[in-house]
């Protein structure tokens, strides 16, 4: 098969061989109201109430909104305005544990019969895209379309992440019967588990949950960046394209992530929503490289103090990977149910941005095959029209373009910028 372009990045997954560990509950967790693509929560809680875990703490009427419950057993400390690492302000809960973790008496395992039933309970459990988008994942099944093909997303291309990896490694069972259980209720007759080639021991563990069911398949990929991308995903493991403007549904497609899989199936079992969330903590700023299952809502310091960083030399503290993850403002942000890894990174050498000297490399390392330099020298005319006809809305801001660009020019940064422009734009319109 054709494969697109991407880059090869540095192998660097030290925390590959360590097991999830849970470190000690932090003082106060912070769940902000917004931790999905979507509306915004409101707090069903007020200060000074007791909560167990699992309780619903916040929720919108709306479909498009994910639910919120508490990750731990205690006292809701007080309701607060929250700045997101992207500036906007929201409201969130903020809980001082008891230290007991006291399960909701409500939690029970959803009893379902029917596909509409099966998404409502899903709604319940406040499950969004756990690889980092945050798409509510009842919105996601909701499809009308028929769907051909389940791609269950293993690939975690990104330096450093090993999150998905860890979870393959621990949970097989669940993610096996958490495909069989989507795939029967969905009624989707094929599942392909696309997994880079440099993570043997999670193929291995993949093919062995495949073994005996000729409708579930493990595709090895090309350990190249982005692999772990929609898009790409889908053509290296189906042939399929997704034109401009469309979604993978329409073409018979459903793509998702492997550790939302394990925690849908671990919620079908026991009823618990989505309260914990497992995650890499690495980086040249950190002393104990780990992987670690922790609250929805702790602090980032608090997990950096468990893993040894050397607070006074971090420079850039990443909620992510380091090439699509996002720059987190301070030590007291909170993880949120798409938080697959925390980097603390030291200062890194000065790299100076000169001139465009037409080598040509970000178009040819461009996995969407655009144009990096014309979407830029677009968006610094302001031509919004021309950045439409460059098909800038293919852009992923995935970064290999700035990546490989000798000259240092900020191509990723400078799609984001354009891409807000013409959101804002839109918006004003209608
Ligand atoms: S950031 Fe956009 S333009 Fe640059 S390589 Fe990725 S998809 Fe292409
Ligand atoms: S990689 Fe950099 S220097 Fe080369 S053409 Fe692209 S923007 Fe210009």
């Amino acid at each position: 098969m054709r494969r697109l372009h991407g880059i090869h990045l540095p192998h660097t997954k030290q925390t590959t061989d360590m097991p999830f560990v849970h470190p000690p509950l932090p003082e106060q967790v912070i769940l902000p109201m917004v931790m999905h693509m979507g509306l915004a929560c409101e707090p069903t809680v007020r200060a000074g109430q007791t909560v167990h875990v699992g309780d619903l703490i916040g929720h919108n009427d709306a479909v498009f909104s994910a639910d919120i419950h508490a990750s731990v057993s205690g006292t809701v400390k007080a309701i607060t305005d929250y700045r997101l690492a992207s500036g906007v302000i929201c409201k969130a809960v903020v809980l001082t544990p008891d230290g007991a973790q006291t399960p909701s008496p409500d939690i029970a395992p959803p009893v379902y019969s029917g596909r509409e039933e099966f998404l409502s309970a899903i709604r319940k459990s406040g499950a969004v895209g756990m690889g980092g988008a945050g798409f509510p994942v009842h919105v996601k099944l909701s499809t009308q379309q028929a769907i051909e093909y389940l791609i269950v997303n293993a690939a975690e291309c990104e330096p450093y992440i090993t999150a998905d990896d860890r979870t393959m490694q621990e949970k097989r069972d669940l993610i096996r019967d958490g495909i069989r259980r989507i795939m029967e209720v969905l009624e989707i007759p094929s599942c392909i588990i696309g997994v880079e080639s440099n993570k043997p021991r999670a193929i291995a563990l993949m093919e062995e949950a495949a073994a005996g069911d000729d409708s579930i398949r493990v595709r090895a990929l090309p350990p190249v960046y982005p692999q772990g991308a929609e898009k790409i995903l889908i053509f290296h493991t189906t042939g399929r394209i997704v034109p401009e403007g469309h979604i993978p549904a329409d073409q018979g497609v459903l793509v998702m992530n492997v550790s939302t899989v394990a925690f849908l199936e671990e919620y079908f079992t026991t009823g618990m929503p989505l309260v914990e969330r497992s995650l890499t903590v690495d980086g040249d700023a950190i002393g104990r490289p780990c992987s670690v299952t922790v609250p929805v809502g702790t602090p980032l310091g608090h997990i950096l103090q468990y893993a040894q960083c050397d607070f006074d030399a971090v420079d850039r503290l990443i909620s992510g990977g380091p090439m699509m993850g996002v720059c987190q403002r301070d030590f007291e942000q909170a993880v949120t149910k798409t938080t697959n890894a925390i980097l603390a990174m030291k200062e890194a050498p000065e790299r100076r941005t000169c001139a465009c000297i037409r080598c040509g490399r970000c178009i040819r390392v461009c996995p969407m095959h655009l144009m990096p330099t014309e979407l830029e020298k677009a968006y610094l005319r302001g031509d919004l029209d021309r950045l439409d006809r460059l098909h800038i809305s293919l852009c992923m801001l995935c970064g290999c373009c700035s990546y490989v660009c000798p000259s240092n020019r900020p191509l990723a940064q400078t799609n984001g910028l354009a891409k807000a422009v013409i959101r804002r734009n839109k918006e004003v319109q209608v």
